[in-house]
C-alpha cells in the first residue's frame, strides 16, 4: 500500500519517520523523502511486502552496519504496518548519477582519474562485504551512483545483502549474474566477483563484455536466447581463441574506441577473468585485493602528457609510450621505483602510493625553474629522503623534493600501507 504525504511510520526504535513526498519508484517499492527527528532521510517502502526471513534479514545487516562509507546502507527498520514494511537510509546527494547514465553518455567522468578511482572504490566496497560474509546477489548497472568529478561511488540497494550461502530470492539481472546463477546456482562471493568484473568492464568500455556480432544476430531476446549469451555459451567480445562474438561497427562503438586506448595490463586482465576457465571455475577468479593491485597498476600509467597536458595511458608492458591524444612520445625516463611498481613522472601527474583516492604525491615544476620537475609532498606527514651521498633530507608536508636520480623516499606515517617500502627515483 501506499504512502500519503504526511504519514506517520513507526520505526521499531520507536521512533517515527514523516513522509514529505515521493522520490522514485520501482519494480519492488517506493523511494519517499521523509523527515526524522528533524533530519531529512530516504523510506524504502515496499509496495508487496517480501517474507519474514527478508523482514530478519534486514534487521541483522542494519544491527550489523555498513561494510564500508561506499555504501548507502539501511540505518531503521519500520514496524509491519499498512500492510508492508520498509526501511530508512541516507539520501542520496544530488551530484551522483546512476551508472546506467554513463553507460549512455549522458554523463562521462571528468577524467580517467575519476574513472579509476570508482573502480577502485567499486571494489573495495565489494571487498568489504564480503569480508563482513554477505554476498551481493542483486548486482546491477542501477545499484551504482557515481559522482563525475572524482569518481566517488555510492553503492544503493543493499536490502537484497544477504550471508553468503543464503538465497535472497532476488535473481538479479541476467547481464550481470555469472554463468552458473543463469543456469540455476546459489548467489556467493564468487559469483559476486564475476559481477564484479562485468561492472569494472562497463565502468572502461561502457559496453557489455558479452555482447557482440552474436547478440546483434539474435532476432529478438527471449530467456532462452539470455540463457546462452550470458550463460551457457558466454563468450567474450575480445576472447583471443574466439573472434565469432567481436564488438560490432555502429552498435559497440565505445568499447572499439576505447580498448586501445588503454595499457594491456587491464586488457589482459579482462581477457583472463573472462576466459572459459574462470567462466566455469568460480573459485579460481581473482579476488578483488587482486583487482586493485591491477587498477593501482592502471593508475601508475596514467600521466599527464607533457606536450598537450592531456591525460594519457603509457603501457610499460607493451613498451608503448605515445599520448593517446596528440599522439608524441612520452619520456618515460624519469620513473619513480617503488616495490615492482614503476610510477612515470611527468608534470602534472599525480602519484598514488596506497590504493585509496587520496593522491599522495603531485609532480611539478620548480617554482624558479620550468626545466626542474620536482614531487611534491600531498600527505599529512614529513618524508625522509636519503641521497646517494649519504645524507638524510625531511620534506615537510606540501614541500617538495627534486627529481634526481638514486634520491630514496621513506614516506611518513600518514601512508599506513607504504611503512618500511622506500621509492627510488630514477632519473
Ligand atoms: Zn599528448
Amino acid at each position: 500500500m501506499e504512502l500519503k504525504k504526511g504519514a506517520r511510520v513507526n520505526l521499531t526504535f520507536g521512533n517515527q519517520a514523516t513522509v514529505i513526498k515521493e522520490l522514485g519508484r520501482g519494480g519492488q517499492g517506493i523511494v519517499y523523502l521523509v523527515d526524522l527527528d528533524g533530519q531529512r532521510m530516504a523510506l524504502k517502502w515496499y509496495i508487496t511486502p517480501p517474507d519474514e526471513k527478508f523482514y530478519k534479514n534486514l534487521e541483522r545487516n542494519i544491527r550489523q552496519g555498513a561494510p564500508s562509507d561506499a555504501f548507502i546502507w539501511p540505518e531503521y527498520l519500520t514496524q509491519k504496518e499498512n500492510g508492508s514494511f520498509g526501511y530508512i537510509m541516507k539520501l542520496r546527494p544530488s551530484d551522483y548519477f546512476e551508472f546506467g547514465n554513463y553507460l549512455l553518455a549522458r554523463k562521462n567522468f571528468k577524467s580517467f582519474n575519476a574513472m579509476l578511482a570508482a573502480a577502485m572504490k567499486i571494489c573495495n566496497g565489494f571487498m568489504m562485504l564480503h569480508r563482513f560474509g554477505y554476498s551481493y546477489q542483486d548486482l546491477n548497472d542501477g545499484n551504482f551512483f557515481i559522482r563525475p568529478t572524482d569518481g566517488d561511488v555510492l553503492i544503493c540497494d543493499n536490502d537484497n545483502v544477504m550471508p553468503q550461502g543464503e538465497k535472497s530470492g532476488i535473481m538479479g539481472k541476467a547481464r550481470y549474474m555469472a554463468p552458473e546463477i543463469v543456469a540455476g546456482g546459489i548467489p556467493d562471493k564468487y559469483s559476486d566477483r564475476f559481477s564484479l568484473s562485468v561492472i569494472l568492464f562497463m565502468l572502461f568500455f561502457a559496453n557489455h563484455p558479452f555482447e557482440g556480432a552474436k547478440v546483434v544476430a539474435c532476432p529478438c531476446m527471449t530467456e532462452t536466447f539470455e540463457k546462452r549469451f550470458y550463460g551457457s555459451e558466454a563468450i567474450f567480445i575480445y576472447s583471443p581463441s574466439d573472434k565469432s562474438n567481436l564488438p560490432v561497427r555502429g552498435v559497440h562503438q565505445n568499447v572499439i574506441k576505447r580498448w586501445p586506448l588503454f595499457p594491456s595490463t587491464l586488457k589482459k586482465t579482462f581477457i583472463d577473468q573472462f576466459s572459459e576457465e574462470k567462466l566455469w571455475h568460480p573459485n579460481t577468479r581473482m579476488i578483488e585485493q587482486e583487482w586493485e593491485r591491477i587498477i593501482s597498476k592502471v593508475r601508475d600509467e596514467l600521466v599527464v602528457c607533457p606536450h598537450c597536458h592531456e591525460e594519457t595511458f603509457v603501457d610499460i608492458e607493451d613498451n608503448k609510450f605515445k599520448c593517446i591524444n596528440c599522439g608524441d612520445d612520452i619520456d618515460v625516463t624519469k620513473q619513480l621505483k617503488l616495490n615492482n611498481r614503476s610510477l612515470i613522472l611527468t608534470a602534472g601527474t599525480k602519484l598514488y602510493i596506497n590504493h585509496d583516492n587520496t593522491p599522495d604525491a603531485e609532480v611539478d615544476f620548480f617554482p624558479s625553474d620550468k626545466n626542474l620537475l620536482v614531487i611534491r609532498n600531498l600527505t599529512q606527514s614529513c618524508w625522509h629522503i636519503d641521497t646517494p651521498s649519504g645524507k638524510v633530507k625531511v620534506v615537510n608536508p606540501n614541500e617538495f623534493l627534486p627529481i634526481l636520480n638514486g634520491l630514496k623516499i621513506s614516506f611518513g606515517s600518514s601512508i599506513k600501507e607504504a611503512a618500511g617500502t622506500k621509492g627510488e627515483v630514477i632519473a
